[in-house]
């Protein structure tokens, strides 16, 4: 079954991003067929990817406004092998012109029907809001994961989701559950960092991810090349812990299929 997931945190600079292009491209070298979909106008996933967002003709705003499909608007990302449905500053403007279409939130899930049996992963890079698309992003996914920083605020923002996630499943997906924390931009000498941490892992238990991703230079370089961590620098510490965090949601997956 596809496991749809929404990669989301109102917080803006967290880490969604950088974790959805290099979990797409871990899965991928996994032999997992990805699609990776950019919810967001800043066209972050969409570049990190190695597609020009300024040349597109078609986005995902055209998939929201119904005008394409998503198998018309997916482009192959060449640098990280999975498909993409790309984003750029068009799809600013999807949410005012969406405020009269009836069962605007859902316009995502409907499209992705389409071709969701294509892929094993579908991925949702969602903007730092909990607006319209991120939304969009709820009601199409299975699950989310919540990227944070272990620092002072990290936990008041958590719980401000874990409400909105609470109203989406009792509105419109009712099937919507947190699938996982990720830990990122991590430095365990951090004394605040390690403290946010056992909190995290004393509410949440078992849903804080063992993977931990680490603060990594080489995880920032990367998107001025278009390309993924893993294919531009293989050894570092970034490749690594996202190649971990995919064996990590791959070896859940298996567990639970032999367990249902
Ligand atoms: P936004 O809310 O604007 O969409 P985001 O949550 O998607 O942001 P990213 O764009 O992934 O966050 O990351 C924010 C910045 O931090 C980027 O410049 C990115 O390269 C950098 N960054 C992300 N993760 C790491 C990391 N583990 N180590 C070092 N730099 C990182
Ligand atoms: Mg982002």
């Amino acid at each position: 079954m596809t496991k749809i997931m929404a990669i989301t945190n109102q917080k803006g600079g967290v880490g969604k991003t950088t974790t959805t292009v290099n979990l797409a491209a871990s899965l991928a070298v996994a032999k997992q067929r990805v699609l990776l979909i950019d919810l967001d106008p800043q066209g972050n996933a969409t570049m990190g990817s190695g597609i020009e967002k300024r040349d597109l003709e078609i986005t995902v705003y055209h998939v929201l406004l119904g005008t394409k499909t998503i198998v018309e608007a997916r482009k192959k990302s060449e640098t990280g092998k999975y498909d993409v449905l790309p984003a750029n500053r068009d799809l600013a403007g999807a949410e005012i012109e969406m405020v009269d279409f009836s069962q605007r939130e859902t316009r995502l899930r409907d499209a992705l029907q389409l071709v969701a049996e294509n892929y094993d992963y579908v991925l949702i890079d969602c903007p730092p809001a909990l607006n319209l698309l991120t939304l969009n992003g709820l009601c199409a996914a299975k699950s989310v994961m919540i990227p944070m920083q272990c620092e002072y605020y990290a936990l008041e923002g958590l719980s401000d989701l874990v409400n909105t996630i609470r109203k989406v499943r009792a509105s419109l997906n009712p099937v919507l559950e947190i699938e996982g924390l990720l830990r990122t931009m991590f430095d365990p000498r951090n004394t605040l960092a390690q403290q946010v941490s056992d909190q995290l892992q004393a509410h949440f238990g078992s849903k804080v991810y063992r993977t931990v991703i680490p603060r990594n230079v080489r995880l920032a370089e990367a998107p001025s090349y278009g390309v993924p961590v893993l294919y531009h620098d293989k050894a570092s510490k970034g490749t690594q812990a996202y190649l971990a965090l995919a064996g990590e949601l791959l070896n859940n997956a298996a567990k639970s299929a032999t367990s249902a």
